[in-house]
């Protein structure tokens, strides 16, 4: 499956245009796709370990 990257209808693989809008589909979007959700993984995984860092960095007798 295609999904129109302007009105984010979705299309067979075969097809070169959308039906509702008439743009151009994109031509391999899985692999974008596949490296956009590993980039997300490790941009989840640095935030988490950043966040446990400065649990153990800020100071605990804060008030
Ligand atoms: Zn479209």
């Amino acid at each position: 499956m295609k999904t129109c990257l302007y009105c984010q209808q979705r299309h067979a693989d075969a097809r070169q245009a959308c039906t509702a809008c008439g743009m151009a589909l994109p031509a391999s979007n899985v692999n974008v796709q596949a490296r956009r959700l590993q980039r997300f993984q490790w941009f989840c995984l640095s935030l988490a370990l950043g966040c446990i860092a400065l649990f153990f960095w800020l100071p605990r007798d804060f008030y």
